[in-house]
């Protein structure tokens, strides 16, 4: 049986779907690459927020129609949406043939074998599993790099998230799994391990030993991984040991930290656990501890109770701690979240005019910083072909991350998949433009 699998989501959903590939394909399924040449279909899907819900939906509901007039015989739903709404989704969706959660991603291969049977075959246990380095994984992307996920789940609860719901409590992988993991990817060519997990500082903190994520970046330093990127750090869990650790280890310079707001009121109410001065000093000493340091953060506006005065300090701290990228989102009530009944909610309108604002501060800092790069040299690695035709090849420096931030054009021939020496000829927004030093 010839099985395809849709990935909608965040990273962390890709890995799930390539350890399915892979265990499908050891398996013997054979995988088609296009939905309408394939007899089993899976989507993993995505239920963060309401329009990832409504794309996971419309995905489903798209390629339901292959099964009345393509080769599909059946449709499996896994990811988060199974996760968090398998039930409803059995009733109301006859089209679907069987689910899966988060966990227990090796169910995949018996509910595929089982793909002419029907629904008594779902499966969405709680969440706990996680892989490991011996779990079979096929690499889809033609890029150079790969996700690892180091942990999964997230104690922190913050108000407006409705992940642990669905993704459970945190727990990390052994140390020497990762490492194994890491090592594995190096000597399958690929050049750049990006780490994620829903609260990545915290790694660690259930693992006996009293270890952190210092530890496994230092173990990890000592692999053939030529990059690795840690994302997702929440700025709670900062503190000296960590820092120190982080500067010794072999990992690129460049620190993803969500501070989501810098009112201290607004942060208490999403539960952060940290306040916009000590927010202040943890990228002051980050900044100090890693010359060179890109910083990427995420902020979130409209948050019940967020006035103008407190918005004003958000953009205060925005204009002020000038990160080099920066992400925002506007509030939306998340189902059985705490927030959701909170009193004092933002207008929809006035939630997009305050992203506006945040957008257009960030433009002005960020453009200032991407035009002082004109005329540096970098080590870049060539991610393949563009996908602007003016160019044949696109890069990214240390401080680009894949997927989020901006790339590298190039001009000239180069190899995908390895490193290059370029010269930054123009800055073009978010995006540069280089060429061989
Ligand atoms: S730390 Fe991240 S994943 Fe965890 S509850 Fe907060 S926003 Fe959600």
């Amino acid at each position: 049986m010839k099985v395809h699998l849709t990935t909608l989501g965040c990273p962390k959903n890709q890995v799930d779907s390539e350890l399915m590939l892979g265990m499908l394909g050891e398996a013997g399924f054979p995988l088609a690459e296009r939905a309408e040449d394939a007899e089993c279909l899976i989507v993993n899907t995505c239920a963060f927020i309401d329009r990832a819900r409504e794309e996971s939906v419309q995905t489903i509901l798209d390629l339901a129609q292959l099964k009345e007039r393509g080769s599909a015989r059946a449709l499996i739903v896994t990811g988060c949406l199974t996760q968090r709404y398998g039930g409803d989704i059995l009733q109301e969706m006859p089209e679907v043939d069987g689910i899966l959660g988060t966990s227990d991603l090796h169910r995949i291969v018996d509910l595929v074998k089982q793909a002419a049977g029907r629904h008594d075959w779902a499966t969405s246990a709680p969440p706990g599993y996680l892989y490991d380095a011996t779990t079979p994984r096929l690499l889809t992307g033609r890029v150079p790099y790969a996700y690892v996920k180091i942990a999964e789940g997230c104690d922190m609860g913050c108000t407006f998230c409705a992940i642990p719901q669905f993704r459970g409590r945190h727990r990390s992988r052994p140390l020497a799994d990762v490492v194994a993991e890491v090592d594995g990817l190096a000597k399958r060519g690929v050049q750049e391990a990006v780490l994620v997990s829903q609260d990545t500082l915290a790694y660690g903190k259930d693992l006996a030993g009293n270890g952190d994520i210092g530890d496994l970046l230092l173990a990890l330093s000592d692999t053939r991984m030529p990059w690795i990127r840690p994302m997702y750090l929440h700025p709670a869990h900062v503190n000296d040991r960590l820092v120190d650790k982080w500067a010794r280890a072999r990992v690129v310079p460049y620190v993803d930290m969500p501070v989501q707001h810098a009112d201290d009121g607004i942060l208490r109410s999403m539960r952060r656990a940290v306040t916009a001065r000590r927010m202040k000093d943890v990228v002051a000493q980050l900044r100090a501890a890693i010359p060179g340091v890109t910083m990427r953060t995420t902020v979130l506006v409209g948050f019940p109770g967020e006035t103008d005065e407190a918005f004003a300090r958000l953009l205060d701290f925005v204009d002020d701690v000038r990160f080099e990228r920066l992400g925002v989102f506007t509030y939306s009530p998340e189902e059985g979240t705490p927030s959701v009944t909170f009193a004092d909610a933002v207008p929809s309108e006035v939630a997009a005019e305050r992203a506006a604002l945040v957008q257009e501060t960030q433009d002005r800092v960020a453009f200032e910083r991407q035009d002082a790069l004109v005329g540096t040299v970098h080590d870049v690695l060539v991610d393949g072909r563009s996908e602007d035709r003016a160019f044949a090849f696109e890069a990214r420096t240390a401080g680009q991350a894949p997927e989020i931030d901006g790339v590298v054009y190039l001009r000239g021939r180069f190899t995908p998949g390895r490193f290059a020496r370029v010269r930054i000829t123009e800055a073009q927004g978010y995006e540069l433009v280089g060429e061989r030093e």
